[in-house]
């Protein structure tokens, strides 16, 4: 199942690099390397580019009628099932994330296939009445060739979200994985290829973000970039973009709100929001990291709130039964670890967690403990900035309009979850928060269908529903005149 060696996937082909390098992937719960993977240069990049352009111009992908591409969304989708465990197994290897948590996100990616095969035939032109002798239409055209670039936290889902819908539109693509987690999306290159996707629609080059990376978004042979990953990367390529025009989406970090109010379900808003933040080890953008609940349950929430975090199990990522996998990266270890160091230097307090962890067997793995933070004010930085981990800062909040004040108090935008048995406060707040999504009562925040994406800094754009289809397109407008005199605008 795991290969040793992993190479690029250029016009329908595995190939080595132009340099013949490789570069290192690991198990973040053993620290082992578990494969050698192709290290692309500008050169590869190149090469994915036009073949991805040629593609393009041969127009095979694109004119083939929707419901043939439909037909070869939904076989990748079944041969994702067909591979499924397999899927999430080197899912589990190569991001350490617990098992539970990998194959919701594989479903995830094989469903967001079936969404966008059923997408693909529902989304058509239109007409418009225009005046007598004239007839208009519009026609969807796909944007072109996108650079689609993805983070570590979801890899494969992360992978499907993109490549999912610029198939449905006709476009072709190069993808760049992250670095450290870059095997299931060539895994899923294959599989797109193995059901029909033609050659060259689909390539990806695996290597370093700041230069092949950038390389690509620079590149004049591509039309989009679609990109997921830190704030500050999505400023780069924003502007790296600008220079040719290239249309962007972006989805960023977040700092998302969980807001409990004094009449909420409270066992259920412990619950939902244990998992709004340790799910995933708490690397997800989505992460319900700040926490604020009503001053008059503090206490009682705070109690069981720490309670049942102890019961969440640490450890083997292939444990069906662990709650909490790897941390990605020795790095990323320390940037969590110095956060919450910065948190008591700002005067707050850890009141559970907080320390770097040891797993017996897992010696060498990454590993941090469930953290709750207490003492917060909402503009310490532990509670404006990413952690990216399974830390969570806990403030209180007097009534609604200052719970609603805190919440939008951060440059992010991503998500938002409220806790109340209030029908119409929920949807007060909700119509409030300055959020791309917003959860009542519940901790999802992405299923295929509902548009998923960031207000403010969190980015723009979104994903996983119809409306990326329109990200992935050019909109032409048609204007015939059928009329039976000629037309003489002038008058001459
Ligand atoms: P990064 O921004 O560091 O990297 C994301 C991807 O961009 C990687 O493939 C990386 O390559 C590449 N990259 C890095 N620098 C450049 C550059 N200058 N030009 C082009 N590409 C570049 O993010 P992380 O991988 O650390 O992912 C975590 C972040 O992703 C978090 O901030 C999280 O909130 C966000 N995220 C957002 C989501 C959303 O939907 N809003 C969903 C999931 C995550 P390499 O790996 O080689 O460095």
């Amino acid at each position: 199942m795991l290969k040793d060696r992993y190479l690029l996937f250029i016009n329908g082909q595995h190939v080595e690099s132009e340099s013949g390098e490789y570069f290192d992937t690991y198990n973040p719960a053993t620290g082992e390397v578990i494969a050698k993977v192709a290290k692309a240069t500008r050169a590869d990049v190149d090469k994915a580019v036009e073949a991805a352009r040629n593609a393009l111009e041969n127009g095979k992908w694109a004119r083939y009628p929707a419901s043939r591409r439909a037909q070869i969304l939904n076989r990748i989708a079944a041969i994702m099932r067909e591979r499924f465990d397999e899927l999430c197994k080197l899912e589990v290897l190569n991001s350490g994330k617990a098992l539970s948590a990998a194959k919701g996100q594989v479903m995830q990616a094989i469903e967001d296939f079936e969404l966008y095969a059923a997408a693909a035939l529902a989304f058509e032109g239109r007409t418009k009445p225009v005046p007598k002798g004239f007839f208009h239409y519009t026609v969807k055209e796909p944007v072109g060739v996108c650079a689609q670039i993805v983070p570590w936290n979801y890899p494969l889902m992360m992978a499907a979200w993109k490549i999912a819908p610029a198939l449905a539109a006709g476009c072709s693509i190069v993808l760049k994985p992250a670095s450290l987690t870059p095997i299931t999306a060539l895994v899923l290159a294959e599989i797109c290829h193995e059901a029909g996707v033609p050659e060259g629609v689909i390539n990806v080059v695996t290597g370093s973000g700041a230069d092949i990376g950038a390389y690509l978004v620079e590149h004049p042979g591509v039309d989009k970039v679609a990109f997921t990953g830190e704030t500050t990367t999505g400023k780069d390529i924003m502007a790296r973009a600008s220079e040719t025009l290239k249309r962007v989406t972006l989805e960023l970090g977040g700092k998302s709100p969980n807001l409990v109010f004094e009449d909420a379900d409270i066992d259920a808003a412990v619950d939902g929001s244990l998992f709004g933040i340790y799910y995933n080890t708490g690397q997800s953008c989505e992460a319900r990291s700040r926490l604020f609940v009503h001053e008059s349950i503090y206490d009682e929430f705070l109690h069981k709130f720490v309670e049942k975090a102890k019961k969440l199990k640490v450890g083997d990522p292939l444990d069906p039964s662990t709650h909490i996998g790897a941390v990605i990266s020795a790095k990323q270890v320390d940037v969590i670890d110095s956060y919450v160091r910065l948190a008591e230097r700002e005067g707050a307090r850890v009141l559970y967690g907080g320390e770097r962890l040891t797993v017996p067997g897992f010696e060498k793995g990454h590993w941090y403990a469930p953290t709750v933070i207490v003492d917060v004010t909402n503009d310490m930085r532990v509670a404006q900035e990413e952690i990216f981990g399974p830390v969570v800062v806990v403030m209180k909040f007097r009534d609604e309009k200052e719970a609603v004040r805190l919440a939008n108090d951060t440059i992010y935008g991503l998500a938002a979850a409220l806790w109340t048995k209030d029908f119409a406060r929920a949807h007060r707040v909700a119509g409030q928060l300055k959020a791309g999504v917003v959860m009542i009562n519940n901790p999802f925040s992405a299923f295929p269908g509902l548009p998923f994406g960031g207000y403010k800094q969190s980015g723009f754009g979104r994903e996983l529903a119809i409306e990326s289809l329109e990200l992935y397109t050019e909109t032409k407008s048609v204007l015939a005149y059928i009329g039976e005199k000629p037309l003489n605008p002038f008058g001459v």
